[in-house]
């Protein structure tokens, strides 16, 4: 018997290498490679009407866009996030000098269950940090009305939620300021970037002298900012990946509906279905493996990972349990958390994957359960 072919979790996007090439020429007649170059303006320019949002500014990627709007935005003490997330998120409160406070996640789409948030506040507590796990959208309007109770900011990791609306209107304009991560393995990527989405005027500025050393003017320098320029050539990539965008998401959306269509309904699998009033980018397949399965998670992977399938435990560990934390969280406090990350397993997404093996993968998927 022949080994199937390899299938691995993700398959970045790219455009056809011609049209990459005619967007990179003119490159080379200016000679301008970084430093809000043309490239540079036209995305931006792009992106703040594909996402329908007020402003943006971009980044060398999704977690330096984190950590500077941390930065611009002059913030101390507490923020309160979930641990259930990938470790950028987390480690931009840290490393920020903030401290995290970790409220637990919703057991339906496993983003912040803002029912916990108000025992959680206290007098340090500046801002409120939510993701938009795979996609699924946070509950703003809870959230913010809490933040706005409470005269403390939002801040969304919206690393996975490019695109996504809620009755029509982008998750991108939510809170004071949305983080986008175009890594090359997002639905929309510039092989590595990032961006922020805000509304306050005054942001963009401070936000572009953060991310090019605190430079204010020609012979001033008024912080101590570091270096989170997006190069030319990621946001040439980035051009040619939008124009392609709506396409890729519809060949995601036939993947999604296969594999709902074949795991929907049996015994212990828990499935991430879209809510009615949203309009999902279709960026991941989580499945929890509830104990009715008869098989655990890890089970599972060892059972793809003979069929040559590569599934991702997205996200285990829980940030509050990684080895750098050791001692400062108690992880037992956000129980239904820690259950998912016990429980689940990525399956392979991206737009080129075929139908037939998808089938494949849920058939060996399927064969596991002992329910
Ligand atoms: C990808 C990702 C990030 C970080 O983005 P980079 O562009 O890789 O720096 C942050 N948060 C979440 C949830 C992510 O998935």
């Amino acid at each position: 018997m022949t080994t199937p072919d390899r299938i691995l979790v993700t398959r970045s996007s790219m455009p056809p290498f011609e049209e990459y090439v005619e967007e990179i020429r003119g490159l080379w007649d200016s000679h301008w490679l970084t430093n809000m170059g043309e490239k540079h303006e036209a995305l931006e320019a792009a992106l703040k009407d594909y996402l329908g949002v007020p402003d943006i500014a971009l980044f060398v990627n999704g977690h330096s866009a984190l950590e500077c709007v941390l930065e611009a935005m002059q913030l101390h003490g507490k923020v309160i996030t979930t641990p259930y997330t990938f470790a950028s998120t987390t480690h931009a409160i840290v490393r920020k000098g903030l401290e995290p406070v970790f409220c637990d996640v919703r057991p339906d789409d496993y983003t912040m269950d803002a029912s916990l948030i108000e025992s959680l506040i206290d007098e340090d507590t500046c801002a409120i940090m939510p993701v938009h796990v795979y996609g699924n959208l946070c509950d703003n309007d809870a959230i913010e009305e809490i933040a706005h109770k409470h005269g403390l900011k939002v801040i969304y990791d919206a690393a996975h939620a490019f695109g996504v609306r809620k009755n029509g209107v982008s998750a991108a304009t939510f809170g004071d300021a949305s983080m986008f991560s175009f890594h090359a393995t997002k639905v929309f990527n510039t092989i590595e970037g990032g961006a922020v989405c805000f509304a306050d005027p005054k942001l963009k500025e401070l936000l572009n002298q953060w991310k090019n050393f605190g430079i204010t003017g020609l012979e001033t320098v008024e912080y101590v900012g570091g270096n989170a320029k997006m190069n030319e050539f990621a946001a040439a990539m980035g051009l040619c990946n939008l124009r392609h965008l709506d396409e890729e998401i519809a060949k995601r959306k036939l993947v999604a509906e296969r594999y709902w269509e074949r795991l929907e309904g049996a015994p212990g699998v828990r499935l991430s279905l879209p809510k009615a009033d949203v309009s999902p980018n279709y960026a991941y397949m989580p499945v929890v493996f509830e104990d009715e399965f008869g098989a655990t998670r890890n089970e599972v992977r060892e059972a793809l990972l003979a069929q040559n399938v590569y599934s991702r435990k997205y996200f285990y560990p829980l940030t509050s349990d990684f080895e750098c934390y050791a001692g400062r969280f108690d992880s037992s406090k956000t129980p239904v958390a820690a259950h998912a990350a016990q429980r689940v397993l990525t399956l392979p997404m991206y737009a080129d994957l075929a139908l037939a093996d998808v089938d494949r993968i849920c058939d060996t998927v399927l064969a596991t359960s002992r329910a």
